[in-house]
């Protein structure tokens, strides 16, 4: 397995292969990898022939205050799971080359990403394409996997392949859960047993309100909401971010369930702590 963490040599090895005809897969993560990243080396494995997965914790994801210094890093043990995992080349850049000091050009979706998580972190979508479009430019990938645990990031980045005519298929990987249904995150490390009580929570009121649906037929969304709070209301640490019926495809709120489309959503800070997660009906 290669390591790389010049951007010309990244760039100039991902140029040849995609001459010679390989197709490259790519995995664009934060890095302290757990089971959902790993996930998606398995999903994008057998059909890439090259299958680059990165590490950066990107700064304009982040806005000031947030847990940008504090993000958990441990590209060591990341390595050796990548390793372990058949990933072919990690790609782990540097802020000062991908963030020259004058760099001044950002990419920006401007629908998708405007409320739900974007309402509470309006940079943090324009951070994520932005580098986004900067790792597909360097590493070429044909195809990207993402995880469905950040339900609304892959209706941005979709846009924004789509949009920006990136000729890349977006294959996506479902969520994975610890074993008592917490998604996991790299940023579950930062929460204590009383908290970690209520991050399962949000697991369990989209699980209870599925079931209204799937169980009950209750299509009223007010209903399912009031469902959905009234469990995440039981958590001592808990503050509701949002809690909404959302179409998957756009992330616009439904006034309707409409079971093949609708999704549960909702976020919520643990202490300083902020959880997303979400369920298909
Ligand atoms: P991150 O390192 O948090 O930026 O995540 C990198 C990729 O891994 C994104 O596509 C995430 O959606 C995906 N991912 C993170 N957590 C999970 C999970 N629990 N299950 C599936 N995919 C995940």
């Amino acid at each position: 397995m290669e390591i790389i963490s010049s951007i010309l040599k990244m760039k100039k090895l991902a140029a040849r292969e995609e001459k010679s005809g390989k197709k490259i897969g790519f995995i664009p993560t934060m890095g302290y990898l757990h089971e959902g990243h790993l996930s998606l080396v398995d999903l994008l494995r057998d059909c890439s022939d090259l299958l680059i997965l990165s590490i950066f914790v990107n700064p304009t994801q982040f806005a000031v205050g947030e847990d940008l210094e504090k993000y958990p890093r441990n590209p060591t043990r990341d390595i050796e799971l990548c390793r372990e995992r058949g990933v072919d080349l990690v790609f782990i850049p540097q802020v000062k080359d991908l963030y020259p000091e004058d760099s001044s050009t950002f990419v920006s979706e401007e629908s998708a990403s405007k409320h739900l998580c974007g309402q509470a972190r309006p940079t943090h979508f324009r951070g994520v394409t932005t580098i986004c479009a900067k790792l597909f430019n360097l590493c070429r990938p044909s195809i990207v996997a993402l995880g469905q645990k950040d339900a609304q990031q892959i209706v941005v980045l979709k846009r924004m392949i789509r949009d920006m005519h990136f000729p890349i298929e977006v294959k996506v990987g479902p969520t994975i859960r610890e074993s008592d249904g917490l998604a996991m995150s790299s940023r579950n490390e930062y929460l204590n047993s009383g908290q970690r009580e209520d991050a399962l929570l949000l697991n369990r009121a989209l699980e209870a309100g599925k079931s209204l649906v799937v169980e009950k037929g209750i299509t009223n969304v007010d209903r399912i909401k009031a469902e959905l709070m009234s469990i995440l209301r039981k958590g001592r640490f808990l503050r509701i971010n949002y809690a909404e019926v959302v179409n998957c495809e756009t992330m616009l709120v439904e006034s309707e369930i409409q079971p093949e489309r609708s999704m549960l959503v909702v976020a919520a800070w643990v202490d300083s702590v902020r959880l997303i997660d979400n369920i298909k009906l």
